[in-house]
């Protein structure tokens, strides 16, 4: 008998297959041909990760199962008590939403989340603060990607990131579908019926589903009917990010990183650039991950001057509007700029492509950045409440220069989870909306130096991660406005 044809070890083959994959189509593939081959149902989200473990018994399985299991055991949790009777429905496959959903999932709710796009394309490369890697590494990520965080590294693409985050969220029972548009929610009908949503395509099973969470995910540009944002306006900053492919090379595996030069920093640096190609830049970063990947600031002058920029405006809309951007200039800006700040040493650069097939270059604008006023609300129609809660960039945009995008995404994404704990548990719902507002006020000032030192001490209780946080800062009379019940608004 060859190994293929020993059930046994066409299981492990196949978990090894799945854990292993590397992109969001394959990863399903081979969760579902796992799932058909051990006989489990992925929808019995109670027993499902049991199951698993008691099928998978060998050396790889095993050493994650322990990370889960110790994860698991947190007494937050409660052996998935707080939220057995939660359903919810979490908006958005990004980094923010899946981690928001596996701790819905260990909490013992029924999570069922909706992503849009079919694959995860973005080569993008996002710096981690130390507790982010720590929570990742504490999951398990370097079984899923052996390269995670290695040595001194501290940063991972954002499709890597995903990948990792979508095996464990399958693992632990959440539903996840991909390819399904969120379009609103649909109140429910007569006193029997639940809150369900609004899906493209319409015919898809899960808008039959009733749920009495809401989890809104959908990135920076995404924010659900009945919250509002605040706009900070910063001075005029144009960010471009690059990414060249990486060969994997011995010479491409010897050019130092460049983990964010600011000017003031290194004002030679940033003369010379000026001075040899014209470039003029506010910073840079340079990481090395699956792409060579570059994201600076670039002044607006030297993009006019480089033909990048055709025609000058005060609109920065209309400044970077593609009608105004010459592509072949802005791809010639970027690959200068990453030779020049590489010192020449990248030999052929030549782009990755985007999920379009086109080089992977990008310039946006980054001079206003917005931030949810409140980041929860419960609204009540015939009698059945919906809590819903906002984490990531649709709650608080990040800075990029910063790193803070996954670090107060995951903040966020914990905080709600404990306030899905309280909802679970039955607590009044102001209160729920109470807290949750005390706790999101200190989101925006949080730096890796005003957090817990102690990353092994993190848990979705806000009290390990923000020290002195008051829970009660907020009381619920101060959050009336969050709960919309009919016929009072
Ligand atoms: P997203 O990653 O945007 O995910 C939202 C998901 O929701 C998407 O997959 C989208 O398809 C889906 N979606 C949206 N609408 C719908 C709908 N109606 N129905 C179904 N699905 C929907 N962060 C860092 O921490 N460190 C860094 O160094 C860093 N560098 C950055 C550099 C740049 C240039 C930029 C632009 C950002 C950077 N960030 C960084 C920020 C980081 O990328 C984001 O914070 C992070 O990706 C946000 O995750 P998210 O899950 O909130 O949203």
């Amino acid at each position: 008998m060859t190994d293929q044809q020993n059930p046994v070890n066409l299981s492990h083959a196949l978990f090894d297959r799945f854990v292993l994959a590397g992109t969001c189509k394959d990863v399903r593939q081979n969760f579902s041909e796992l799932c058909r081959h051990l006989q489990l149902d992925a929808q019995d989200y109670r027993h499902f990760y049991g199951k698993l473990k008691e099928k998978l018994n060998y050396w790889n399985a095993k050493e994650l199962w322990e990370k889960i299991d110790k994860r698991a055991a947190h007494p937050d949790y409660d052996q998935g008590k707080p939220c057995a009777k939660t359903k919810c429905l979490v908006l958005g496959a990004g980094p923010c939403g899946l981690r928001t959903a596996i701790e819905l999932a260990l909490l013992g709710a029924q999570v069922v989340l909706l992503e849009k796009r079919t694959s995860f394309s973005r080569n993008n490369v996002l710096h981690l603060w130390p507790y982010t890697i720590r929570d990742l590494r504490n999951l398990g990520a370097k079984k899923f990607y052996g390269k995670f965080c290695s040595g001194s590294l501290d940063h991972i693409s954002i499709r890597q990131l995903q990948l990792i985050l979508l095996k464990l969220a399958l693992i632990l029972g959440v539903e996840v579908h991909t390819g399904v548009t969120y379009n609103g929610l649909v109140e429910p009908q007569a006193s029997g019926t639940g809150w369900r949503a609004l899906l493209l395509p319409d015919s898809h099973p899960a808008s039959s589903y009733q749920f009495d969470v809401f989890i809104s995910a959908g990135g920076g540009r995404f924010v659900p009917d009945g919250f509002k944002r605040k706009e900070l306006r910063g001075k005029l900053a144009i960010g471009i990010t690059a990414n060249f492919v990486n060969h994997r090379t011995k010479a491409e595996a010897q050019v130092p990183e460049i983990s964010g030069v600011a000017r003031i920093y290194n004002q030679k640096f940033f003369r010379d650039l000026q001075t040899e190609m014209g470039i003029d830049l506010e910073n840079i970063v340079y990481y090395k991950d699956d792409t060579h990947y570059f994201v600076m600031t670039a002044k607006k002058n030297s993009l006019l001057k480089k033909g990048v920029i055709m025609q000058d405006n005060a609109n920065v809309e209309q400044l970077l509007a593609p009608a105004n951007v010459n592509g072949e200039a802005l791809l010639n800006y970027a690959r200068d700029a990453a030779e020049f700040s590489t010192g020449r040493k990248l030999p052929n650069l030549e782009f990755a492509t985007n999920h379009n097939a086109e080089a992977d270059v990008a310039m946006f604008d980054f001079t206003c950045m917005h931030r949810a006023e409140y980041s929860s609300m419960v609204m009540e129609r015939k009698g059945k409440k919906l809590l819903i809660g906002l984490v990531g960039d649709c709650l608080v945009e990040p800075f990029w220069p910063l790193g803070t995008g996954i670090a107060r995404g995951f903040l966020a994404a914990f905080d709600t989870a404990w306030m899905v704990r309280s909802w679970g548990k039955g607590t009044a719902h102001m209160q729920v909306l109470a807290e949750r507002e005390s706790v999101y006020q200190l989101l925006s000032q949080t730096t890796p130096e005003n957090t817990s030192k102690n990353h092994a001490a993190y848990s979705i209780d806000p009290s390990t991660r923000y020290p002195n946080v008051n829970m009660s800062s907020i009381k619920p009379i101060q959050v009336k406005h969050l709960y919309n019940v009919e016929g009072h608004l």
